[in-house]
């Protein structure tokens, strides 16, 4: 089958009108932070936010820095986070002088376990901050209350959720901040980039000023801060992008009933109540798989099918050599051997479908 044509884990979308509306910029000559990136803002929140403010920078993991700092965390702080993600969530915390504390996560979603959370508060916690993992959102009517409780904040990692709801509720409306990466392989792409959403006037105020080397007025620096502006010429790809991003995310989730209905031998994704789903992964389970043969299992599909496929995350942050903090995580311990995420993106025809399902199945069949 070696003249099968490969298919991506993941595939960016550029097409015609990103490449015009970077034309558009480079033509005015004017390319750091400006009208783009203003208009980007704004759009962003009335298409993704329901409004609520939204700050332009870098990268994703810029995004989280800033949130963080913006909402005062910092040395000595406590910052509940999942082991269960990618490491830019807990190098965020890190950054910041505070310590992250690794939960567990729920097996079902594979998003942080508000048990979990409560059996790690301490009188050094300040925050807890879920990811949206996969496209799922984290089960933020649980966080409210366990925020309210304590006396807590609450962030959101949404890199993977644009779009993502929980009872018609936008993730990014939840949080003192959220942020939502721009990322080639996130759900919709600036280049590199990401987006941090606020309802609060004085977080977004600290959030404007850290992107910018604590300036609003030019050479009147009022804080210590970054240079994590986003460039016109991101702005103008995001632009483009956001305008496509709920069709995509419709494809995303016909691709996903697909694979739902005609998947055999895997676990595919369970969704809680009231949860809408987004997946920027579609996430198997292979359960009772050891790492070796779910790789095992990833590479035949590769050799024998040219499906792509990806392990997300075959490390927990805790066991990183950059953390080393031993914690006793065992759903996460699992889900890191059994996680496979098939190709789910919207550039899948109905052929790669077809194939992606008898590769799996033969697979699956084949293993038992
Ligand atoms: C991609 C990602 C980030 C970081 O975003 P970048 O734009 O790559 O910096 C953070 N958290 C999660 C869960 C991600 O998937």
């Amino acid at each position: 089958m070696s003249e099968l044509e490969f298919i991506p884990p993941a595939k960016p979308i550029i097409g015609q009108d990103e490449r015009d509306a970077v034309d558009r910029v480079l033509a005015t000559g004017m390319l750091a932070q400006g009208p783009e990136v203003k208009a980007f803002e704004e759009e962003f929140s009335k298409v993704l936010l329901d409004g609520r403010a939204a700050v332009a920078v870098n990268s994703g993991t810029s995004g989280l820095h800033l949130g963080l700092a913006a909402s005062g965390i910092g040395r000595g702080d406590e910052v509940i986070v999942p082991a269960f993600t990618f490491a830019a969530t807990g190098n965020a915390v890190a950054l910041t002088g505070a310590t992250p504390v690794f939960a567990d996560i729920d097996p079902d979603t594979f998003c942080l376990d508000p048990k979990s959370v409560e059996s790690l508060i301490t009188d050094k916690t300040k925050a807890i901050m879920p990811v949206h993992l996969y496209g799922h959102p984290a089960d933020m009517v649980a966080f409210e209350a366990l925020a309210q409780k304590h006396g807590l904040m609450l962030f959101e990692d949404a890199a993977q959720a644009h779009g993502a709801a929980i009872d018609g509720r936008k993730v990014g409306t939840f949080g003192t901040f959220a942020m939502f990466s721009l990322y080639p392989t996130k759900n919709m792409t600036s280049g590199e980039g990401g987006m941090v959403s606020t309802g609060d006037a004085e977080v977004e105020r600290r959030l404007r000023l850290l992107r910018n080397q604590g300036m609003e007025v030019q050479y009147q620096n009022e804080l210590v801060g970054y240079n994590n502006r986003m460039t016109d010429i991101h702005a103008a790809i995001g632009r483009v992008q956001l305008t496509k991003v709920g069709e995509w995310t419709e494809v995303r989730r016909r691709n996903a009933a697909f694979l739902d209905a005609h998947l055999q031998g895997v676990k595919t994704p369970k969704i809680a109540e009231g949860a809408e789903h987004v997946y920027h992964q579609y996430t198997v389970r292979l359960e009772g798989f050891s790492v070796a043969d779910r790789d095992a299992f990833g590479k035949e599909l590769k050799e024998r099918f040219a499906v792509g496929s990806g392990v997300y995350y075959p490390v927990p942050t805790n066991e990183l050599p950059s953390f080393h903090q031993p914690a006793d995580l065992p759903e996460t311990a699992k889900a890191t051997h059994e996680v496979l995420s098939l190709p789910v993106h919207p550039s899948l025809t109905q052929e790669h479908l077809d194939r992606i399902v008898e590769a799996v199945n033969t697979v699956a069949g084949a293993g038992a």
